[in-house]
């Protein structure tokens, strides 16, 4: 397993090994976690849907607790953008875990934070050079809500469709993914949050600001879980002249799409929009946790002048190892040109399909492959023949396909081999 091998699969899917430890995992990890057989197998009519574990990974490739190795075509969530393991960013993350593991975020801050905070702000889109920082996406997307609120005054939030912001509780009324993902906490989260169709009428979006209440805006400039669909051409740009027009904030959210994986540096580079507000996430770290939620200067400024208490703050903001991580990370993409090998690779990805008679949607390397609803079904099947890929869209109506920028040829043209014959006998 070098990171472009191609599949390796040794055992019955999950392996023996597997198993054995998913019965352990069942014991003592909440039923929130890990969909099992009894719950999944309800819906695809197989009998056994029992998760791999994993044991090790690198560029492409994962290998399980069986020995059986996979071309991972998720990227782990879309994390691995430079290759799992990506050896720069381990030495970096060794070298900082060595010499400074942990700092305390708003009392004392270590080097490596605010050399990641330069970093941050030398790609930023323009004039987006100030950070919070955080852990996981939905701390990014937390901390633009919160900046929302005090930069306008405003309490609304306007999201959109099928959008996916994170679960915490406060991003959970954000997202539009899936409804039951919310409701049995409705009585928790914010009720000032309101939700128009993506890509939708922007005479409605109009509408609803002119009332006055929304501080916020907050899109996937293309949506990820919620189906791999970029925003309709000319859409960003006449939403961000609505929001402008009512004084509300513009907050891309570029978690999964960002830091090049649509081919650009960011998705919304396309559309030549540029936001008030980005969140970025998942590729960051380079497998590390760490987020960012990156605003104007003027936008920021809403939090008000430091007083000596933080106003926003946790036990683990800017973890040095995972600063040391994303520095190492911001230079690989800029070294090895992975902006442009995303956009390449894509090409690639989207025309070895189409050959094959799939439809194709999404940009760069946050594809879609169009299934009907039969994605869950179609990915057990891959998952057998040893490709990793998770369905997407709200109905199960692609085939997500956020791989490792680094991905090879090989491992393109055998999951389209794979893919015909999963598509033929899921
Ligand atoms: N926003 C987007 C667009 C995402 O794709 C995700 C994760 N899939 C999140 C936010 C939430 O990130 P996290 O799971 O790290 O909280």
């Amino acid at each position: 397993m070098d990171g472009t091998s191609l599949p390796q699969v040794r055992t019955a899917i999950p392996g023996p090994a597997s198993r054995a430890r998913v019965e352990v995992l069942a014991r003592h990890e909440s039923p929130a976690i890990t969909a099992r057989r009894a719950r999944r197998a309800a819906m695809i009519g197989a009998a056994d849907d029992d998760p791999i574990v994993w044991d090790e990974a690198v560029g492409a490739n994962v290998r399980d607790v069986d020995g059986n190795v996979y071309v991972d075509l998720t990227a782990g969530f879309g994390v691995a953008f430079v290759g799992h393991r990506h050896p720069a960013v381990v030495a970096a993350a060794q070298a900082q875990a060595a010499r400074l593991p942990h700092a305390m975020g708003d009392a004392w801050p270590d080097a490596t934070r605010i050399r990641l905070l330069e970093a941050l702000a030398a790609v930023a889109p323009p004039g987006l050079d100030v950070a919070i920082l955080g852990l996981s996406g939905s701390d990014a997307v937390e901390a633009a809500v919160k900046t929302g609120v005090l930069a306008t005054g405003r309490p609304g939030v306007l999201a959109f469709g099928a959008g996916y912001h994170g679960l915490s509780i406060g991003a959970l009324p954000l997202q539009g993914y899936k409804a039951s993902f919310t409701e049995p906490f409705e009585a928790l989260v914010s009720n000032q949050v309101r939700r128009l169709p993506f890509g939708g009428d922007l005479a409605a979006v109009e509408a609803l600001l002119a009332q006055g209440s929304i501080g916020l805006v907050l899109v996937e400039p293309v949506l990820g879980r919620g189906g791999m669909l970029p925003a309709p051409e000319g859409w960003l740009a006449g939403l961000a002249a609505v929001a402008r027009r009512h004084g509300a904030l513009l907050a891309f959210d570029e978690i999964q799409s960002g830091l090049g994986r649509t081919g650009t540096l960011w998705a919304a580079e396309a559309d030549g929009v540029v936001p008030d507000i980005v969140c970025v996430g998942k590729a960051l770290g380079g497998g590390f946790p760490l987020s960012a939620c990156l605003g104007t200067r003027a936008v920021m400024n809403g939090w008000g002048a430091s007083t000596g208490e933080a106003l926003h703050t946790q036990t683990f903001l800017g973890h040095p190892v995972g600063c040391a991580a994303a520095l190492a990370v911001l230079d690989v993409i800029a070294r090895e040109g992975l902006v442009a090998r995303a956009a390449e690779r894509g090409e690639r990805f989207r025309s070895a399909l189409n050959a094959r008679g799939f439809a194709v949607r999404g940009r760069g390397l946050m594809l879609g492959v169009e299934t009907g609803a039969r994605s869950l079904a179609v990915s057990r099947a891959l998952l057998r023949s040893g490709y990793l890929v998770l369905p997407a869209g709200t109905r199960g109506e692609v085939l997500g396909l956020t791989p490792p920028a680094t991905v090879g040829d090989a491992q393109i043209d055998g999951f389209v081999e794979a893919l015909g014959k999963a598509w033929e006998a899921p």
